[in-house]
């Protein structure tokens, strides 16, 4: 469990707290929703703008050399997590504050879906990171609330060819995001801007700009799920499916053996390669329950 979950949680887990996506969290703030429109308007737009030029005198370019040297690299590191982990509610459009993220397999995802968000919100629009990084098009990212009302005003990422269809319903949503988490997109859940959630996405590497800075970095840009996933020897068939899935190297092949192993310490319990496998060789179990991963986010 997070310190995310120790405060908003529910069961355990802070995304299935239906309060945590209603106007209520904004009330407690002192915030009202035109100030949050105005605010995510803001951000995304320095998001966008993060990719070519400085913002608030930083320049993303060549953030691979400088991480490297090494007192800048440490500061970094310190400037961008206390940035994103911050709670405080002045907050700031020109930097990414209190937009924190955590995987979520597919059940949990259904769950937010199904239980959380209001359907008379909910949007399918571009994935920004990839269409930031390699121009793709890809509506695979599901927004609601406050979220919801600022599409209008970025038009760009609003799917063509039928701009109609981008509202969508409760169920549609649970399809299309079981379809991507079949095809092997890992679902994530966002803040934004803490403590509310407003984003759903099924996240592709190397383009998931949430990702990148924790798998080339380190930066707790996003926790890892509430699950690990677990191998069953006496089922799998050395088929090799789920190794194509995983997008964070947890699975390798051992050829003597003729069997996959997986390295909990890199799993992120996201659940894709459980789709892949066709011999119920994996299943996904509580974090909490593997000792050598416990508490490990
Ligand atoms: S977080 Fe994931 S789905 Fe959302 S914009 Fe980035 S890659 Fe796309
Ligand atoms: S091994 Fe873990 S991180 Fe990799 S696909 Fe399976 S559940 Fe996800
Ligand atoms: S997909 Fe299943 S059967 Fe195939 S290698 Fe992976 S765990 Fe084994």
């Amino acid at each position: 469990m997070c310190d995310h979950c120790l405060q908003h949680g529910s069961a355990g887990k802070w995304y299935l707290n239906a309060k945590n996506y209603t106007a209520e969290v904004l009330e407690e703030m002192g915030k009202d929703e035109a100030f949050l429109k105005e605010f995510l308007l803001e951000q995304y737009k320095t998001f966008e703008a993060m990719q070519v030029r400085q913002v608030a005198g930083f320049s993303a370019v060549g953030l691979g050399y400088k991480m490297q040297i090494p007192l800048v690299g440490r500061l970094i590191k310190t400037f961008a997590e206390r940035m994103l982990h911050t709670k405080k509610t002045t907050f700031n459009p020109f930097k990414a504050e209190g937009h924190i993220g955590q995987v979520v397999p597919l059940d949990d995802a259904i769950a937010i879906l199904d239980r959380c968000v209001d359907e008379n919100t909910i949007i399918m629009k571009y994935c920004m990171c990839r269409f930031m990084s390699r121009a793709e098009k890809e509506a695979c990212c599901i927004n609601f609330g406050v979220m919801s009302d600022v599409i209008d005003k970025l038009p760009r990422f609003i799917p063509e060819p039928d701009e109609s269809q981008f509202r969508i319903s409760k169920e549609e949503a649970i399809r299309k995001f079981t379809e991507f988490n079949k095809k092997g997109y890992v679902g994530t859940i966002w803040y934004g801007a803490y403590p509310l959630i407003n984003n759903l996405c099924a996240c592709k590497s190397p383009e998931c700009a949430g990702f990148r800075p924790r798998l080339d970095f380190g930066i707790k840009s996003i926790y890892k799920g509430e699950y690990v996933v677990v191998h069953n020897e006496n089922n799998c068939q050395g088929c090799k499916q789920c190794v194509l899935k995983c997008q964070f190297g947890a699975i390798s092949f051992n050829e003597n053996l003729k069997q996959t192993e997986i390295d909990p310490h890199l799993c992120y319990g996201c659940g894709v390669c459980m789709h892949a496998c066709k011999f119920d060789a994996l299943k996904i179990i509580p974090r909490n329950e593997m000792e050598a991963v416990r508490g490990r986010y």
